[in-house]
């Protein structure tokens, strides 16, 4: 057992390219002395993450919740936005930060990404744009949410910063809505050190972005846009050109980790997995199970009893973000019953693409112990 072999493993660990290979990668930055504005490492990683994500056009960001700041300042939204309150604090945030009021709408049992059902009652004369989250890589019911935003004349901006690399019939996850945000953290399946992205088909939004992130300066004698600065630096796209190389392995690393789970999880009572979607593809970015009454522990107990023998995992997303200190008096987290269950019950095990099938054995029999107890 993985307790009694003393090992301890944390929810997560970053994946890295040879230490040898990065050199090679920045030392032309070394000789060029270009260190960031869009240099040849971040117009390089523009063109192969369009390409891999299969999106027309890529924009790089500092982080991906500033992107997310900027595209909404760039689509220029007021007033509310309808969105999910299960989810990373990062989407509520830059919607309050951008001056806009978040209004939230529940989720759907099966993948925790918001009910289309649910969207249309809460929209009002002074709602913008959509801003839904595809929930640990699982998509988010792109066809209804774009019927509605068309019938309401609503934006629709993805958090897609779980969902790297994700298709759907074949189609890239960053082709729907307006524009999604992808999150290159350190700890997201594929990451550039800090880093992020807005993908989109919109040629105009994306020059935009390119001059927002750039404190909004047109050229050196004229300022367009009120901007910022949030424009990646050429060592984290070079860290993003290594990682890109190496993605294919990341994600296998990934997928036999989950699989192991899901063959040994698949069948405790009282422990739901999240079903793979049909016509979309996986990026392995969690590994969440939601913990039911049947099961012998709650999930706060199945947290602690991990942590007692030396295993991370986490409570992701818990608290609802509509629940957080500072947002008390926006939206109203009695409306979204089934999100504030989830948030409740699910709990992400450890998952990175180094993790072993053998160490998710180890884990995965402290956990049936605990069901057993
Ligand atoms: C990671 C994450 C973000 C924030 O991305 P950063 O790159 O860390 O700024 C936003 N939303 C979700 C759902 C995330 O998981």
């Amino acid at each position: 057992m993985g307790a009694q072999q003393g090992k301890n493993i944390a929810v997560t660990r970053s994946s890295m390219p040879g230490f040898d290979e990065y050199v090679d990668e920045i030392r032309s930055i070394f000789e060029g002395r270009w260190l960031t504005n869009m240099g040849p490492k971040h117009q390089e990683l523009e063109r192969l993450l369009a390409n891999y994500l299969g999106v027309p056009y890529v924009s790089l960001f500092t982080n991906g919740h500033t992107a997310l700041e900027f595209v909404l300042q760039a689509l220029g939204l007021e007033g509310e936005v309808i969105t999910t309150p299960f989810t990373f604090v990062s989407t509520t945030n830059a919607i309050v930060r951008s001056g806009l009021t978040p209004v939230f709408c529940d989720v759907k049992e099966d993948d925790l990404t918001i009910d289309p059902a649910c969207i249309e009652e809460l929209i009002t004369d002074r709602t913008s744009a959509i801003v839904p989250v595809h929930v640990y890589g699982s998509v988010c019911d792109v066809e209804a949410i774009g019927q509605i935003a068309r019938r309401h004349g609503l934006k629709v901006v993805y958090d897609a910063a779980h969902a790297f690399g994700v298709q759907v019939n074949g189609c890239g996850v960053g082709s729907f809505g307006d524009a999604s945000m992808f999150s290159f953290h350190a700890t997201k399946v594929f990451h550039t050190i800090e880093g992020g992205a807005i993908a989109t088909d919109d040629a105009e939004l994306v020059r935009k972005l390119a001059k927002l992130k750039n404190f909004g300066i047109a050229t050196p004698e004229e300022v367009e846009y009120v901007g910022g600065n949030a424009k990646m630096n050429e060592f984290a796209a070079a860290m993003g050109l290594c990682n890109l190389r190496h993605i294919d392995e990341y994600l296998a690393g990934r997928k036999a980790a989950c699989d192991r789970y899901r063959e040994r999880l698949g069948g405790i009572p009282g422990m739901r997995l999240i079903e793979p979607q049909q016509g979309v593809s996986q990026n392995y970015a969690y590994f969440p199970v939601i913990v039911g009454d049947e099961f012998g522990l709650s999930r706060d107990g199945l947290f602690d009893w991990l942590q007692q023998q030396g295993i991370g995992s986490r409570k992701y997303f818990y608290p609802l973000t509509s629940d957080f200190a500072c947002y008390q008096g926006i939206g109203d987290g009695a409306h979204t019953p089934k999100a504030r269950d989830a948030a409740a019950r699910v709990l992400a095990l450890p998952l990175y693409s180094e993790l072993l099938p053998s160490d998710v054995d180890g884990i995965c029999d402290i956990i049936e112990h605990a069901a057993r107890s």
